[in-house]
């Protein structure tokens, strides 16, 4: 959480280095589930988890990074996005399922 804008920090999703402005703090439980553990993630990436999964979803069953690659729609984001450059962001679509859950 409190890396250096200086180290080298690499997505553990898609595996490839974050550039600082690129970085964002995921929550491995979602803050308002109570977790307090983060794991920095490309912005992109991030975007994508929470537009597949809802916090409750997150919370229940995709608490841990081994969860998370394990989901398919999640695998074939990532496999996309490990052709893009490291700065590479694009807004995610949410899921008509995630978008209801939220209403
Ligand atoms: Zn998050
Ligand atoms: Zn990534």
């Amino acid at each position: 959480m409190n890396a250096r804008l200086d180290d080298v920090v690499i997505c553990p999703l898609c595996d490839r280095e974050i550039p600082p402005a690129q970085r964002d703090a995921h929550h491995l439980v979602p803050k308002c589930k109570g977790g307090r553990q983060t794991e920095f993630l490309h912005r992109v990436c991030h975007r994508q988890v929470h537009a597949l999964l809802t916090e409750t979803e997150l919370a229940r069953q995709y608490a841990t990074v081994e969860a998370l690659l394990a989901h398919r729609e999640l695998q074939t984001f990532l496999t996309w996005v490990k052709t893009k450059p490291a700065q590479f962001f694009a807004p995610a679509r949410k899921s008509m399922r995630v978008r209801k859950a939220r209403r």
